[in-house]
């Protein structure tokens, strides 16, 4: 079964790249979908378009998670929800090249938000509710952004630590891990046809991801079909540096 309808997903960081295919992913199958943005308005609304052309039902929500959560909780009001994505994130940088004031912001926004945005979440989450972290295959690959990988790390751990306080609800919480994706993130990937060959050559599938192949991955989390699956980790990474 892959019918969502009569659900309502919030998706965070949704006006761009992977949370945007994860909105329209879960509008296509039939959820009501909040469209979480930092800055882009424009962007958000024009994800909120597509839904609707579509015939899906979506509308946006504001906040930059550098100020905390309360912007998100006051856009939501009293609107129940069935699947929480916590998908917005953003990079650090190198050991060494980052002050405290950027640490700080890359782990309020990566770490300090999904984690208040599940407490906050939790009281108008419906049982048998559906949580899905985006992490990445950084936390298994030593690469250059320490402080990213770092707050993806604890990103996992929020998850295998948090599902047996939520299994009583029937609510799952599960983290989605992507390999390199072409998005904003990775604005690189047009510019630089040889490394992006050299990456894709690391995948077991001999591509770079596509926002569309994660958000399948967190479709699949998102439905009944999964509610057994809870505390899990799941590379989707097209097999990234398996050795
Ligand atoms: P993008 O940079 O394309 O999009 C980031 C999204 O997060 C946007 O919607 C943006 O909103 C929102 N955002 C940015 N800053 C803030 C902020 N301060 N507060 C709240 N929201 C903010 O990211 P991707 O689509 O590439 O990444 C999505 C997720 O996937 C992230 O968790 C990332 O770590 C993970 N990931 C990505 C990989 C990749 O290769 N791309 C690989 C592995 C994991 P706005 O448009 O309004 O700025």
């Amino acid at each position: 079964m892959t019918d969502l309808s009569g659900k309502t997903a919030l998706v965070t960081g949704a006006s761009r790249g992977i949370g945007r295919a994860i909105a329209e992913r879960l509008a296509a199958d039939g959820a009501q979908v909040i469209v979480h943005y930092a800055g882009n308005e424009a962007l958000a609304k024009e994800v909120v378009a597509g839904i609707e052309r579509a015939g899906g039902q979506a509308r946006t929500v504001q906040a930059a998670f550098e100020d905390g959560v309360d912007a998100l909780f006051d856009g939501l009001g009293e609107t129940r929800l069935d699947i929480l994505v916590n998908n917005a994130a953003i990079l650090g940088g190198r050991f060494g090249q980052v002050d405290v004031a950027d640490f700080d912001r890359v782990f309020a926004v990566n770490v300090r938000a999904p984690y208040f945005i599940i407490e906050h979440a939790l009281p108008l989450l419906n049982d048998g509710g559906r949580i899905i972290n985006i992490s990445s295959a950084v936390v298994r690959i030593a690469l250059p952004d320490i402080v990213y990988a770092m707050t993806k790390g604890a990103l996992d751990t929020l998850g295998f630590s948090l599902a047996p306080q939520l299994g009583e609800r029937g609510i799952t919480i599960n983290t989605v891990s992507p390999g390199v994706t072409e998005t904003d993130m990775n604005a690189w990937i047009p510019h630089a046809p040889e490394a992006a060959e050299l990456v894709a050559a690391f995948t077991a599938q001999g591509r770079i991801g596509q926002p569309a192949d994660i958000a399948d991955a967190v479709a699949l989390l998102a439905r009944e079909d999964s509610r057994w699956i809870t505390g899990h980790v799941l590379d989707v990474s097209g097999g990234y540096f398996l050795g």
